[in-house]
């Protein structure tokens, strides 16, 4: 094979291989979208098709010898190319070891397991999952053997989301937020100050929320003619290419921040995707790097930024314009508090920026156990439920509000949860490299967050995926994760807001 004929080829699996993946989640958008509830069916069998296409494709003999002649060729590949190799051979390496039979069941299980989940959890009856997600779990463990079978599965699975974590690391982490934040949640609840958020929860009318969005996607610099803003049930990100990013909110007319703080998040995850170099257009390190890192952008917009008191004094106008009515009486630093108001409870996704992490502890042991088979599928929700009293002080009431609230485990993405803590945990750390270079609350405060976004392109949006979670932290937090920064962070913000002494 020449080299020029090889690089060609390698672009043309590339783009062959994003015209599936473009494909297949235009489907799920339309999907969520627009599309009728009787088009599920006819749906499900095109992505299957388009699905077990694009997996035959790239898991091909032939691929595997196309990237082992480049990987012979590294000397004479520029920088760029060398990366896109090394991306792709560890998901061929991934995909590959399963065999076609066992990939084609565990699709299959993973359709079946979703529906049966979504049921059990309307009737809260965890029973009924219980046996599917046993079988997921196998499965997942199965995989990760064939993949490595001389490392810890947990370890394996882990990988895909957060690429260089280890479970040494992430359990020193998980270890130092037990230490630091559960007596944090404590004071907080003991603490004399009350803060009043009722005033969040009157009647807003979704046009007007649909206003302070569109307002909100502008104040931070979101271009619109490249992303657009939809409404699901679910909020969440999806990106095509750079010129073509979708994100979701969903608007609760008797409340008025649960739609302004996830746009806020889905729009961190959009700057990331919106502002990839264009060198990388078309290959596959054209998206984000990692879930982990992904995450820490749209928290660090979400609550870094976003819930800080110079952005609310910044948007607080605006607010009061749109909803003269409902905010009459309400100072800027009242509306502040009652969004950072900090109250253990039973949801992961309703959660405040104090007690989000130790809903990802909870689920980074209870999958790590499952994985590592020290805890049976039928033991989970006991298990569940003695964490959520004993590091959030709450009883869970059933098994919906517990173990069934989440759609990770029916949908076999065991490993996923610790990038969430990681995310929030890493913006922190950003924030402080970032505080070094730039007066980022003087920027907030004057509404000019474009040096802030210039700080952040700079050291990791515009490298996609081309670098590994730990080189982004190396460009642009001291190189590796340090809970302390996070632990800091939280304790100055919420000993502020109720008072705590040191
Ligand atoms: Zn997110």
């Amino acid at each position: 094979m020449k080299l020029a004929a090889a690089i060609t080829r390698l672009r043309e699996l590339e783009t062959t291989m994003h015209a599936y993946q473009h494909a297949m989640d235009l489907l799920y958008y339309d999907g969520v979208t627009t599309a009728p509830a009787a088009a599920f069916p006819g749906r499900g069998e095109t992505l299957g098709t388009l699905s077990e296409l694009s997996y035959r494709l790239f898991t091909s003999r032939k691929v595997g010898e196309l990237l082992s002649f480049l990987e012979g060729e590294q000397a004479n590949l520029d920088d760029q190319i060398n990366r896109e190799v090394r991306k792709l051979r560890e998901s061929y390496d991934r995909q590959a070891c399963i065999p076609e039979e066992e990939f084609s069941l565990f699709q299959e299980l993973l359709n079946e397991s979703e529906a049966v989940w979504r049921q059990a959890k309307a009737d809260n009856q965890y029973d009924l999952f219980e046996p599917y997600l046993n079988r997921v779990v196998e499965y997942s463990v199965r995989f990760a053997k064939y993949y490595d079978d001389s490392l810890p599965a947990y370890h394996v699975l882990l990988q895909e989301y957060e690429k260089g974590t280890s479970m040494e690391s992430l359990d020193r982490f998980f270890a130092d937020l037990r230490t630091e934040i559960v007596p944090l949640v404590q004071q907080v609840l003991t603490s004399s100050v009350q803060i009043d958020d009722s005033f969040l929860y009157q009647t807003f009318p979704v046009a007007q929320q649909r206003e302070l969005a569109d307002y909100v996607l502008d104040v931070l610099g979101v271009d619109r003619s490249r992303c657009a803003l939809g409404e699901t049930e679910h909020p969440f990100t999806l990106h095509f290419n750079k010129d073509d990013v979708r994100i979701t909110t969903h608007y609760e007319e008797n409340n008025l921040v649960s739609s302004l703080y996830s746009v806020l998040h889905e729009a961190g995850h959009a700057l990331y995707e919106l502002s990839t170099a264009e060198s990388l257009r078309g290959t596959c390190l054209a998206e984000g790097t990692s879930m982990g890192i992904h995450e820490s952008q749209s928290r660090f917009w979400e609550n870094i930024i976003g819930r800080s008191l110079p952005f609310i004094r910044l948007i607080y106008p605006k607010i009061q314009s749109l909803f003269p009515r409902q905010m009459a009486g309400v100072s800027a630093e009242q509306f502040y508090r009652a969004v950072n108001k900090s109250v253990p409870s039973l949801i992961r996704t309703e959660s405040d920026e104090l007690t989000y992490s130790l809903h990802i502890m909870v689920r980074y042991e209870l999958e790590k156990r499952l994985v590592e088979g020290n805890l049976h599928t039928k033991d989970l929700p006991a298990a569940w439920n003695r964490m959520y009293q004993e590091y959030l002080g709450i009883d869970v009431p059933d098994d919906a509000r517990g173990v069934l609230q989440d759609s990770h485990w029916s949908g076999g993405n065991l490993g996923y949860f610790p990038s969430y803590a990681l995310g929030s945990a890493y913006s922190a750390q950003m924030l402080f490299y970032m505080e070094k270079d730039l007066a980022v609350w003087d920027c907030v405060s004057r509404g000019e967050l474009l040096p802030i976004w210039s700080w952040l392109e700079e050291r990791i949006y515009r490298f996609g995926s081309a670098l590994e979670p730990g080189e982004v932290l190396e460009n642009c937090c001291g190189g590796r994760l340090d809970s302390s920064y996070y632990v800091k962070y939280l304790k100055k913000k919420y000993g502020e807001l109720y008072h705590l002494q040191e």
